[in-house]
């Protein structure tokens, strides 16, 4: 357990078929048990580096590297980089018709389980995997729903489809839950959540804070990281993080804004 858990190193990502470079250069470690908070003024590129971790096609790494365990995660597919523990809640996440909350999470979580069993088994996937049981499957999904005070029929509605924004973010965090990844980046959580909707998300996240998995919070304000107290606080602008601190870094950003460091940096 000596190596680094999740690494940035000098991350440069443009816009693919763009010659729009985002990222310029960006670094970032968070051990194993950590709560990292990335801020940044809009238009920073807090969303390009959550999507580049996640391997989305259209952000592409020109240089740089990412690696997660101590090995570079930048040859992976997204459903890999998924099965192999890393998960990302979207700020913007999109429904998919037809498919029900519950059989999106049966689907993902039997997948995972799978990779698992085969990594025990020298990469060899065993021929006997069964899926997690649905009985089990439909206890777990109850207990996590109960967790974030969302109604039991949310299971059979299509994912998305017609949400409010606070149910979409439900949505994801409920994934989260339920796929207990090692590496969760979390953009922009608290968008459109009232305050009673943002404690009770903030306290599903708070119960998967434990020493084995880490965890990256994008937001633009400061509030929810009352709710969720992070290790570190990094400001990230025009591509790079300019300036980190403790959670005492927020505060500051809330009195003063990032006029100030927008300029701090261009100077
Ligand atoms: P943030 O999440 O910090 O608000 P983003 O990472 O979403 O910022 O965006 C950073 C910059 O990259 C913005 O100028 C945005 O317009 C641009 N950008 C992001 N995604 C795309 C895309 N798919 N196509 C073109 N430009 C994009
Ligand atoms: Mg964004």
């Amino acid at each position: 357990m000596s190596e680094v858990w999740f690494e940035i190193r000098d991350l440069h990502v443009k816009i693919a078929g763009t010659d729009k470079e985002i990222l310029k250069g960006l670094n970032l470690t968070v051990n194993q048990g950590e709560i990292h908070a990335i801020m940044g003024p809009n238009g920073s590129g807090k969303s390009t580096t959550a999507y580049a971790i996640a391997g989305h096609p259209n952000y592409e790494v020109t240089s740089g590297d990412i690696l997660f365990k101590g090995k570079s995660i930048l040859e992976l597919e997204a459903d890999e980089r998924s099965r192999a523990g890393i998960f990302l809640a979207f700020q913007y996440p999109v429904s998919i018709p037809g498919v029900t909350v519950a059989n999106f999470l049966r689907t993902a979580l039997n997948a995972r389980i799978k990779v698992e069993a085969a990594a025990q088994n020298n990469g060899v996937m065993p021929s006997n995997v069964k899926g997690m049981p649905i009985p089990v499957f439909a206890k777990k999904l109850r207990e996590a729903m109960s967790v974030l005070k969302v109604d039991q029929s949310f299971a059979g509605r299509y994912l998305n489809e017609g949400f409010s924004g606070g149910e979409k973010k439900r949505a994801e965090i409920l994934q989260m839950e339920m796929l207990r990844p090692d590496m969760a980046v979390l953009d922009e959580t608290d968008s459109g959540l009232d305050i009673d909707a943002l404690k009770i998300v903030a306290n599903g996240v708070n119960q998967l804070r434990t020493r084995d998995r880490a965890m990256i919070v994008v937001t633009h304000y400061q509030r929810l990281l009352n709710y969720i107290v992070p290790d570190q606080v990094h400001v990230l602008a025009h591509g790079r993080i300019v300036k980190s601190g403790d959670k005492n870094l927020a505060l500051e950003l809330d009195q003063s804004g990032y006029v100030g460091l927008e300029e701090a940096v261009t100077a």
